[in-house]
């Protein structure tokens, strides 16, 4: 058994594009919006904080009831779907966290001002700089590579509004891709291919379905799963993940894309709102959900 000592796990507390979409035509695949847990032993990264986060900073605080709580938040992007859940993700309020946020978006004090914009006054009634919590904020490069606690963290921009970045995580040997959010052009992105050369799992912007459904959205910044493939497959990825649900794609949509995705790849898997895998042995679970307690 696998000690915490060594640990690759990913867990997806928000899987939605856009807006939440709570709601019982949503509950199996979830309506929270992004927010992706990386555990690497004993180093916690999180990729956006979108509503997810607010269950996942509930988790965190439960689970360390006591001592320091260092987190490493990376955004791939600033949109209000990854970074809406910021204001309610409990150890922000907490003296005893230390945040590091890493962000490429031009300076530090734009990411800095998105946090801060939706917590302040009269959005808000806690700003930015009164939360209890150290933030330490790291610009980095949308086309390079840095480390947390000892992790490689590689980057690649994508193709989206106002630019977006791929997040690869490598660590004991497997890695994980988190490519959202991305609009596919003539065939796959090959800066993109490159960063997941190799990858034990893509994850990736699926928002629509291809056909009339993304060719009223086009230029949007979203993408297929269909070009998703494409690029795990020039890349040699081992398993997909559709990631970043459309808000009108209901768990009963969702279930036929599940089903056109696995036909076209068995090996391909739908993100789950609580699903999580154990990047060490490839293992995928999908947690029961907790009732919350206060
Ligand atoms: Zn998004
Ligand atoms: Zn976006």
């Amino acid at each position: 058994m696998a000690d915490r000592e060594q640990a690759f796990l990913i867990r997806f507390w928000g899987v939605r594009g856009s807006i939440p979409t709570p709601g019982p035509e949503t509950v199996r695949y979830g309506g929270n919006t992004t927010c992706i847990e990386v555990r690497c032993d004993d180093v916690t990264l999180m990729i956006d904080s979108g509503t997810g986060a607010r269950r996942f900073g509930r988790r965190l605080l439960r689970d360390q009831p006591t001592g320091t709580v260092r987190i490493a938040l990376i955004f791939s992007h600033l949109h209000l779907d990854h970074v809406q859940g910021f204001p309610f993700f409990a150890p922000i309020y907490e003296a005893r966290t230390h945040l590091d946020i890493y962000s490429a978006t031009p300076a530090e004090s734009t990411t800095q001002g998105a946090l801060d914009s939706q917590m302040a006054y009269p959005s808000f009634p806690i700003g930015l700089a009164n939360l209890a919590a150290k933030l330490e904020f790291h610009t980095v490069e949308r086309d390079g590579s840095f480390e947390v606690g000892g992790v490689r963290v590689s980057t690649c921009p994508l193709s989206h509004p106002g630019g977006s970045m791929a997040i690869r995580i490598d660590h004991r040997g497997k890695s994980f891709v988190q490519a959202s959010d991305i609009e596919h052009g003539d065939g796959p992105a090959p800066e993109l291919v490159a960063l997941s050369r190799g990858a034990d799992f893509l994850s990736y912007d699926t928002t629509y379905v291809d056909g009339e459904e993304y060719e009223r959205h086009r230029g949007w910044g979203h993408s297929t799963w269909r070009e998703g493939l494409a690029v795990a497959r020039a890349a040699g990825v081992k398993r997909f993940i559709a990631f970043h649900h459309e808000p009108s794609h209901d768990d009963a949509f969702m279930d036929r894309v599940a089903a056109e995705l696995r036909a076209a790849d068995p090996n391909a898997v739908v993100a789950v709102e609580g699903m999580t895998i154990d990047m060490l042995t490839g293992d995928v679970s999908y947690e029961a959900r907790e009732p919350e307690t206060s």
